[in-house]
């Protein structure tokens, strides 16, 4: 789950992170209001709050002198889309003078499966670009999640953002704490970005982004409830909201599967015979037409899809149900694109005589109906 930035700062605030006193809007005539009233003599920026980075490269983040620019920054940025995302909120905060701008990031890293802390004094706009052009600026620690960071290793990190003793303590400090911060919420990443120094020597957040885990999400129910639905895609809403797991991708073979290994490695298989798959879809263990009904519709609403393939292999999921699902929702919209059905397990003959009657086929030999699915790409229904 996506946090947005003006939610994270108050996170990192209640960690004990400084970072500028700040509020969020979604008018322009808020924006001048809370510009007068945070904005003091130094005037204030005005930040698109989008589930999505680069925002300053895109026009979504503006400095104003003043609550009359600030309404006019408001005006433009509200509205906007910034990949593809539209612009609902803003948050206006004090203008920070910035000395320098750095990285730090705590993100979950596969290879050491552990918590890795990252820094580096290439931070801003800019550090995709670091990333893959110079990776030697970024300095990565992979913490014992036992112990948590230790004070040394906090100090070591510091030391390579900064030489100034004074703002290597404050941000050993920062860093600590957002290592708290993210273990506190469940985050699978939490970014400052920029960490600014200042030219009077004091180190802030400017920035902020946490992604939360969703299998943390169950036992932080306040974590939960700064979920914004309005900013996330419909299509993963609606599925979440019927117990299934999508997550959509760029291929063109949509797929319907029982299990998540099973769809990983339907994915995989997609793959294999040159195809791209349009989804991860897993509709779970149980047996419910209705949930096949809504998987359907989510995947025929992607336009990307230009065939389907079902892959069900019967355990507690039994065949049957798959196969009302299947033919109920035909018969309740338009596919549009060719279908390719495999299933076996529990109940699979009964599952092909009600697919049969409905003029519809199954295979049963899981290569077989990939590679089809992936030969129909392009065809007709
Ligand atoms: P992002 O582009 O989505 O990561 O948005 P950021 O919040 O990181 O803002 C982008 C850039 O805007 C930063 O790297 C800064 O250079 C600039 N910026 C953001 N906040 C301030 C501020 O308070 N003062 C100044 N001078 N620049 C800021
Ligand atoms: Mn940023």
């Amino acid at each position: 789950m996506n946090l947005h930035e003006y939610q994270a700062r108050v996170l990192l605030r209640d960690g004990g992170i400084p970072v500028p006193e700040a509020d969020v809007a979604v008018s322009p005539e808020e924006v001048a209001e809370i510009a007068g009233r945070v904005g003091g003599d130094g005037g204030v920026v005005v930040k698109a709050q989008v589930h999505t980075g680069g925002r300053g490269k895109a026009g979504g983040v503006k400095l104003a002198k003043d609550a009359e620019e600030a309404r006019s920054h408001a005006e433009a940025i509200l509205g906007m889309t910034i990949k593809g995302l539209r612009v609902d909120k803003v948050l206006v905060a004090p203008i920070a003078d910035i000395a320098t701008e750095s990285y730090l990031a705590v993100i979950i890293d596969r290879e050491s499966q552990r918590p890795v802390v990252m820094v580096s004094r290439a931070g801003g706009v800019d550090i995709e670009e670091v990333a893959a052009a110079t990776p030697e600026k970024i300095f990565r620690l992979a913490i014992d999640p036992r112990y948590g960071i230790l004070q040394h290793e906090a100090m070591s990190l510091a030391f390579k953002l900064f030489d100034d003793i004074k703002l290597v303590r404050q941000a050993a400090a920062i860093i600590s704490k957002l290592y708290a911060v993210f273990t506190h919420v469940g985050a699978s990443l939490a970014e400052i970005n920029p960490l600014a120094s200042t030219p009077d020597g004091a180190v802030l957040a400017l920035d902020a982004k946490i992604v939360v885990d969703d299998n943390e999400l169950d036992r932080r129910p306040a974590i939960e409830a700064l979920r914004d639905l309005s900013a996330e895609d419909p299509a993963e809403v609606e599925a979440r909201e019927a117990g299934l797991s999508y997550v959509k991708l760029e291929g063109n073979v949509g797929c319907c599967v029982n299990g998540a290994g099973l769809a990983m490695a339907t994915m995989d298989l997609v793959k294999y015979y040159g195809g791209e798959p349009a989804n991860f879809l897993d509709i779970g263990g149980s047996s419910n037409p209705q949930k096949v009904i809504t998987a359907l519709k989510i995947i025929s609403a992607d336009s990307n899809v230009q065939s389907v393939l079902f892959n069900i292999f019967g355990g507690i999921t039994r065949c049957d149900d798959v196969a009302k699902g299947i033919v109920a929702a035909i018969e309740e919209f338009e596919l549009g694109r060719p279908l390719v059905i495999r299933l076996t397990g529990t109940n699979e003959r009964e599952a092909v005589q009600i697919l049969e009657k409905a003029g519809l086929t199954a295979l049963l030999d899981m290569d077989e109906a990939v590679q089809k699915a992936v030969e129909m790409v392009g065809e007709v229904a």
